[in-house]
């Protein structure tokens, strides 16, 4: 069988990929060495937010906005819950340039954005015990994303439509020509006519099989879910998703879902992974649990506990911006990756725009700010 596309990454990006592959009547083989969604990649731990005012750049309001109507499209074809809105505040000390770029791009694409004091914060949501000094921006319109659901139900959808998967696969080597590609997995091949790889913190080991070695550190993450005893002031109902942001870190969070706990993670930092496969379990290092304690009790409520902790992946490019493109300038192969923990919200977006990519239709939000050639790589 030869298929339009192979693509080498089957989570978030990947899989969302391959959906709209299918959907518009491609034949495509999605390889991936796990079996998706799975606790191996950077898409567990249930939930992920989606913010459309950016404190990154506004350069990415676009394609939040793009990528939030797509997820809103999702919802409506399954049962299974994929976007929940609960709104999301960002807040930290006033005058924080990220505060400022959400302002900005908030006023730019004529967002919706509430600006609050820290008094205005504590009354409307009785959970926060926010510093005076502390400003936040909150929008209503955005919130949680269930990113497992999500790649479960594209890998329902795409297979619905035609899509083979080889889960548990590994590449051993990569063969192209101008209109055929060959990959070569443990146990036979598999030939198309395009190839997209989208492996997240594997990403290298496959390029590497192409000559190409990218600008990408994965760095082990952890987050942690957190019980609270006044319950009732943190549930999905009564408590926002939010980021934090000061001079020094980065912290975020959802409210307490289903019972399950208020989760919370920080952004910034990380161990970088000498070996992407090798990942420490939680609470091998001090900070895992110390953290987001003491940032929960700092800013939310002094009877915060710790429930449970997990490790997660973020693949990092040196300005933490993405990588999309076509790879060694070739028309048939795409590359998608370095999503820099802040990918997840993208990925129907993402998805849509790799179909298009690999299909030669026009984009529908413009890609140009993730070229790899900014790094002096084709
Ligand atoms: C703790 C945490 C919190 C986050 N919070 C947010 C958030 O709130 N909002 C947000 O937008 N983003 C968030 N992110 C970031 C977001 O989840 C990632 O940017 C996104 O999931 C990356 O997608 P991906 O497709 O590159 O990786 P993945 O979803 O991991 O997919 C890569 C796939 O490639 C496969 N693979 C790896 N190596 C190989 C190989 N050699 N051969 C074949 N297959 C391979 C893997 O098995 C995996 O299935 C968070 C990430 C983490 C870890």
């Amino acid at each position: 069988m030869m298929y339009d596309v192979i693509i080498i990454g089957a989570g978030s990006m990947g899989m969302s990929a391959g959906y709209y592959l299918t959907e518009s009547g491609q034949r495509v083989a999605l390889i991936d060495s796990n079996d998706p969604p799975h606790e191996k990649g950077s898409h567990h731990g249930e939930t992920r937010l989606i913010r459309h005012a950016y404190g990154e750049g506004g350069n990415y309001v676009p394609l939040a906005l793009h990528s939030q109507r797509l997820w809103e499209e999702l919802d409506k074809r399954t049962e299974e819950r994929i976007f929940l809105k609960t709104g999301v505040l960002n807040f930290g000390p006033k005058g924080n340039v990220f505060l400022d770029t959400v302002q900005k791009s908030a006023e730019e694409y004529h967002l919706p954005l509430e600006v609050l004091t820290a008094e205005e914060i504590n009354t409307r949501w009785p959970g926060f015990q926010l510093d005076t000094g502390s400003i936040g921006y909150f929008e209503k319109n955005s919130g949680v994303l269930y990113s497992e659901n999500a790649v479960r139900v594209y890998r329902q959808l795409a297979e619905q439509n035609g899509a083979e998967l080889y889960t548990n696969s590994y590449v051993q080597a990569i063969e192209t020509t101008a209109d055929q590609v060959t990959v070569k997995l443990t146990d036979g091949e598999v030939k198309g006519k395009k190839l997209l790889i989208s492996a997240g913190k594997g990403t290298n080991q496959v390029t590497k099989l192409l000559g190409v070695t990218l600008p990408l550190t994965p760095v082990r993450k952890t987050f942690s879910w957190f019980k609270a005893a006044e319950d009732i002031n943190y549930n999905e109902g009564s408590f926002p998703g939010w980021g934090y942001v000061d001079e020094e870190s980065t912290y975020y969070g959802f409210p307490s879902i289903d019972g399950a706990g208020i989760k919370i993670g920080r952004h910034d930092g990380g161990h970088p992974l000498e070996d992407p496969k090798k990942l420490e379990p939680f609470g091998a290092y001090p900070e895992d649990e110390q953290e987001t304690s003491a940032f929960a009790q700092k800013h939310f409520s002094k009877d915060m506990e710790l429930k449970e902790g997990r490790v997660c992946t973020y693949t990092n490019t040196p300005d933490e911006d993405f990588i999309i493109d076509y790879l060694l300038g070739l028309p048939n192969i795409v590359v998608a990756c370095g999503f820099s923990g802040h990918g997840f919200k993208f990925a129907s977006g993402i998805g849509e725009s790799l179909a298009r990519m690999l299909t030669g239709e026009a984009l529908a939000v413009s890609l140009e700010s993730f070229r790899v050639s900014r790094f002096n790589h084709r």
